[in-house]
């Protein structure tokens, strides 16, 4: 699945890391530095229904961006495989299940007692 994302203006990316005191958005609060690196990531990934808009956009340090991205990933192919069984197309796994597995000439009655159906 590719999904585009928009190139934005220097200015945007500052005002981003601004927003946050160069620190970076995941929990872990740590300082953001060039040495070790950044990202921005989308706060809601594209491919789950995001904004591609500043306000979708948060700097993280790169190895909380690679926990981060796995996680997206995950719910992505949830996401992915819960549309397709909403739609119908998931594959079936082993029989389907009868919808009347029981003989329908008897008839149980709420006491228990058992009857044919005449
Ligand atoms: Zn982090």
């Amino acid at each position: 699945m590719k999904t585009r994302r928009r190139k934005f203006h220097r200015r945007v990316y500052w005002a981003i890391l601004r927003r946050q005191k160069l620190r970076c958005a995941c929990d872990c609060n740590v300082k953001l530095t060039r040495a070790e690196g950044y990202q921005f990531d989308h706060i809601t990934a594209l491919a789950l229904g995001g904004a591609d808009t500043p306000e979708n956009l948060r700097a993280v340090r790169t190895p909380c961006h690679k926990r981060i991205s796995t996680v997206d990933i995950g719910m992505i192919r949830k996401a992915d495989r819960q549309g397709k069984a909403h739609r119908g197309d998931k594959k079936r796994r082993g029989r389907v299940m009868p919808s009347r597995p029981f003989d329908t000439r008897l008839r149980r009655r709420m006491d228990g007692r058992v009857e044919v159906r005449t």
